[in-house]
C-alpha cells in the first residue's frame, strides 16, 4: 500500500502562525503552515497517554514547528515505534508526538483558538471507553483506518 507523501516541503505559510502552550504556559510553541490533518484515536493506551476519551492530533507538515523560549521543561518518553510523547514535565500536559528526534504533530487541545482543521477520523471506536459517545460527522474505524 503506497500512502500519499505527508510533509509537503512547499506547503503554504500562514500568515499568522498557530500558537500553543502546555497549562502552565512553561512550553510554548509556534506553527508557521497549515496542519496537515487531524485524528482521534480511542485506544486504552491513548486514554492514557492523553488522559481523555483519546487523543486529539494533529499532523505537522514538514519544518512547521518550532518552541518559543525555553523548553527545560520538556519531558519525553518513549511510547513505541520510534515514537516518544513530549510533555511539560512541570505541569503534565501532553503536548506533542516526537518521532526520531522531530515533533511530528501536536495535541489540539493545546492549539490556541481554532487550530484550522478538524477531526478527519476516529480510529479503533471498537475499544472506546464506555462513556465515550464520539459525535460529529468523521467516519469511524472499529481499529486503524481504512484502505
Ligand atoms: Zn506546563
Ligand atoms: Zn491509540
Amino acid at each position: 500500500m503506497v500512502n500519499a507523501p505527508q510533509g509537503d516541503t512547499t506547503a503554504s505559510t500562514l500568515a499568522k502562525p498557530l500558537t500553543g502552550s502546555c497549562f502552565c504556559s512553561a512550553l510554548e510553541y509556534e506553527i508557521r503552515a497549515p496542519l496537515v490533518r487531524a485524528q482521534s484515536c480511542h485506544c486504552s493506551r491513548c486514554r492514557k497517554v492523553f488522559s481523555g476519551a483519546g487523543s486529539a492530533f494533529g499532523f505537522l507538515a514538514e519544518d512547521s514547528f518550532r518552541w518559543v523560549g525555553e523548553t527545560s521543561a520538556l519531558s519525553r518518553y518513549a511510547s513505541g515505534n520510534g515514537w516518544e510523547i513530549g510533555f511539560c514535565g512541570r505541569c503534565g500536559s501532553t503536548l506533542c508526538g516526537i518521532h526520531e528526534g522531530t515533533v511530528r504533530g501536536v495535541t489540539l487541545g493545546t492549539i490556541d483558538g481554532d487550530p484550522g482543521v478538524q477531526l478527519s477520523q476516529h480510529i479503533y471506536v471498537g475499544s472506546r471507553a464506555p462513556w465515550d459517545h464520539i459525535g460529529g460527522d468523521a467516519p469511524q474505524f472499529d481499529e486503524g483506518p481504512g484502505d
